[in-house]
């Protein structure tokens, strides 16, 4: 079990360069050539479906005109309609939006909901506009893309940067084009047909897998030190559920900075700290750290939650932990992956560890078509219902082919994607 070998060793080709694309061709081709898959079918399953690049124009609120560039990349639909969420950042590229898509098809297969893959991104930077402006913005661009989207063809959901006010400008704007339409996206507020449970899905789902994991290698989650990239949606969330399982933080950080605690992080201490001054940095009782070092702190459980490419030929060596649970998409490059299993570091890959918040966005999409709403302890206890029979799938499956939990994930993935397209007769 936890045979790292097959991710790296396996194939001929030349490792890849970071670069988000090349993580998912790789890891797509070790399964492909697991499964034995022909040219033709990995040409089928490796092409995005269908690509939308928009121009945005947007009138700053200082009264000129900016042109922003969005995409929305639908990689696969042959489960069911294209999901996947919308980032935006200033570092958005095509070939990243690309990449995020598949690994939207894989994760959605792995868990076994009825959806593709599909993301979108918008290239700006959020952080120096104004919400009037990111309104603009959003609804602008949800009517250059709503050609291509609704509940039967593509849902988006939040990603980076993008939140449940996001999602009810793209919502409002979909439905005065399509009429009222809540389960054209997910991730919206409650009291607009957001699913209860959906913001802290993400988060919860992963610790939630590192729990099943921990048990797995028989060690303890409770007093287990944890180090986190990025406290966004899934980091704070993450935060928050570790704690509740008593794990020490002693380690967070965030697009400013990281902050170091050998006793432990306490999260709703923290909590505190940052609404009040709006960073997480300078928290008592903490040190700077500086992001790069943060990753490579000695600790049980290391969870990048943040940007992709994070672990690389160049620092995977220095990394200290036990173990990895990929809370971001695409945070490990295949060279990375290679140095991990020779330091004996476990990995829960992405496209498993943080498909909670994809799950709960199926309830939300169902609950929406259906007009009827669960209770909280019910999405809860289905997704767990879902992560843990996708957890048993990539654990049995790594153990009997004795390959490593990412290319058992995407094994069952690309074998589930490929048994679809034949029996639809692509
Ligand atoms: P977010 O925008 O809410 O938070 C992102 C966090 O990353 C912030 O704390 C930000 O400060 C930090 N960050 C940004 N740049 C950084 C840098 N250079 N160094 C360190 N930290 C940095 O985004 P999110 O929704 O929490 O998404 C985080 C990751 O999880 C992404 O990879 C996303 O694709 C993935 N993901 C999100 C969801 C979801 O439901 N939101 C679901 C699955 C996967």
């Amino acid at each position: 079990m936890g045979n790292h070998s097959e991710t790296a060793g396996d194939s001929a080709a030349p490792l890849p360069a970071d670069n988000p694309r090349n993580i998912t061709a790789y890891n797509f081709h070790l399964a492909a050539d697991r499964l034995g898959l022909d040219a033709e079918m990995r040409t089928l399953l490796t092409t995005p479906f269908r690509e939308l690049r928009v121009e945005v124009p947007v009138r700053l609120d200082d009264g000129s005109l900016k042109v922003f560039l969005g995409y929305r990349i639908q990689h696969n639909g042959v489960r069911g309609p294209a999901k996947g969420g919308i980032r935006y950042h200033p570092m958005v590229t095509v070939d990243e939006v690309r990449a995020l898509a598949e690994a939207m098809t894989w994760k959605t297969a792995i868990v076994n909901i009825p959806f593709g893959g599909a993301k979108g991104g918008v290239v700006c930077d959020p952080r120096t506009m104004s919400q009037r402006e990111l309104e603009r913005l959003t609804r602008r661009f949800t009517s250059r893309i709503q050609v291509i989207l609704g509940p039967y063809r593509d849902i988006p959901a939040p990603d980076m940067n993008t939140n449940a006010q996001v999602m009810t400008w793209i919502f409002d704007e979909y439905s005065s084009h399509h009429g009222y339409t809540p389960a054209c996206v997910t991730g919206k507020p409650v009291e607009l047909g957001g699913s209860l449970g959906r913001e802290a899905a993400t988060g919860n789902g992963v610790v939630f897998l590192v729990r099943e994991m921990m048990q797995e290698l028989g060690r303890p989650l409770q007093g287990a030190s944890v180090v986190l990239q990025g406290f966004g949606n899934v980091g704070s969330h993450a935060a928050r559920a570790f704690s509740r399982e008593g794990a020490k933080l002693i380690g967070i950080g965030d697009y400013y900075g990281g902050i170091f605690s050998h006793k432990g992080i306490n999260t709703e201490d923290l909590f505190k700290h940052r609404d009040a001054t709006g960073r997480i940095q300078g928290f008592p009782g903490t040190e700077p750290i500086s992001n790069e070092d943060l990753l490579e702190l000695p600790c049980d459980i290391l969870v990048p939650a943040a940007l992709e490419c994070v672990i690389h030929k160049g620092n995977a060596e220095r990394i200290q932990a036990g173990l990895i649970a990929e809370a971001a998409n695409l945070p490990t490059t295949p060279e990375a992956d290679e140095i991990l299993h020779r330091k004996g570091i476990m990995v829960l890959p992405d496209v498993l560890a943080n498909a909670g918040g994809v799950t709960v966005s199926y309830f939300e999409w169902t609950q929406n078509l259906q007009q009827h709403f669960w209770e909280e302890d019910k999405v809860n206890a289905e997704m767990e219902r879902v992560l843990v029979k996708a957890f048993r799938n990539v654990v049995d499956r790594a153990r009997l082919e004795k390959i490593s939990f990412r290319t058992a994930a995407y094994t069952i993935a690309v074998e589930r994607v490929a048994r679809a397209e034949k029996l639809r007769g692509t």
